[in-house]
């Protein structure tokens, strides 16, 4: 059934579903490597507010900093002040208040890189500031949420190049952390077991999902899949944030960051697009021995460079839909080489055939 017929995938993190169609991918289908000159990137760029020493729109400058740099967003979509107020007219129209913190971390100085080609000692001090930066959020009284994600390439409407993400912190929880809180917490009271731990266990035995792994972490394009290429990322050990990770851990986490990026990157020879996010814990003090610390990467690319999915019609009105199985997409990251593709000898054009 999973191989040839139409057939849906439950998500036990999100309690919803999606649709495989692996019949609609038995035409034989080519990875393009598609041969367009990338533009040159300059290493510093007198044009990019997130360059060291540069200034932003607002008036603040840059320091001249070396390693990771931090600051508050200056076009915050949330404020940490204002008045707490809610609306309620007949259980229909529903509002709240809602503050917040809104950061950039700016991943190195240099404006060239992406995390793919990184040192790992630099990705290394880049998981050190989003562990302080969580740490340091989920410590203000009204904060309940803290969202780490990183938005790369102007296909996913990130318009500046220079390796950064954004940290949202917010006073509720959003609809994603939501539900997988309540799916977390659901699955451990009636198991007692959780939820995550439970599935990596199956993907590790089953290996077809697999697309790399450490010591301390495992990358699986997971059953429930939606994007081409998704992947989820897991901590081995069972902890609920980044602020658990012992050295060890945090360096294995930063190895196996650049090990997927890059065959992300080699995957179309491209620097690849995608969201990502950390989802952890709710900052609220609690335990949570529910959560389990985790990533997803969804990128939007579908058979080349060019050629992106689209979430529309059925799957905006009905149910996300893909064609090629979250089995199929594993095997193909999991054949690519861990040394990237700018940095090969030789660049000959290429075809993969049979993808
Ligand atoms: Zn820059
Ligand atoms: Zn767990
Ligand atoms: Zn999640």
């Amino acid at each position: 059934m999973l191989k040839e017929q139409p057939h849906r995938r439950y998500n036990p993190l999100r309690g919803d579903w999606v649709l495989v169609s692996p019949h609609r991918t038995q035409r034989p289908w080519q990875g393009q490597v598609e041969k367009h000159a990338a533009p040159a990137q300059l290493q510093y760029d007198p044009g990019c507010y997130l360059c060291p020493g540069n200034s932003r729109a607002g008036g603040a400058s840059n320091p001249a900093y070396t390693s990771t740099f931090v600051f508050d967003n200056d076009y915050a979509a949330l404020r940490p002040d204002g008045i707490e107020e809610q609306l309620n007219q007949d259980g229909l129209l529903i509002a709240e208040s809602e503050r917040g913190i809104c950061r950039v971390i700016c991943f190195s100085p240099r404006h060239d890189l992406t995390v793919a080609r990184m040192e790992q000692e630099e990705i290394r001090r880049v998981v050190d500031t989003w562990t302080s930066q969580y740490e340091e959020l989920s410590k203000l009284p009204f904060i309940l949420s803290v969202q780490i994600f990183e938005n790369r390439g102007e296909m996913m409407g990130a318009s500046n190049p220079h390796p950064h993400c954004q940290i949202w912190a917010s006073e509720s929880l959003p609809n994603e952390l939501e539900r997988e809180q309540f799916s977390q917490s659901t699955h451990r009271n009636s198991r007692g077991t959780c939820l995550l731990c439970d599935y990596l266990r199956l993907e590790l035995q089953a290996e077809e999902r697999v697309v790399c792994e450490n010591a301390s972490f495992a990358a699986v394009v997971p059953f429930w899949a939606v994007w081409p290429f998704e992947t989820l990322l897991l901590s081995k050990r069972h902890v609920t944030g980044l602020d658990q990770l012992d050295r060890a851990e945090r360096a294995d986490l930063a190895e196996i960051l650049k090990r997927l990026t890059t065959r992300y990157d080699n995957l179309f020879e491209v620097s690849f697009p995608y969201t990502m996010g950390f989802h952890q814990r709710p900052a609220d003090g609690e335990e949570h021995p529910e959560w389990h610390l985790h990533a997803h990467y969804y990128p939007p690319l579908l058979r080349s460079a060019t050629v992106r999915k689209f979430m529309v019609g059925y799957e905006m009105l009905g149910t996300p839909q893909r064609d090629i199985t979250p089995e199929k997409a594993a095997e193909h990251l999991r054949a690519l080489s861990e040394v990237h593709y700018t940095s090969r000898a030789s660049i000959a054009p290429t075809v993969r055939k049979g993808l």
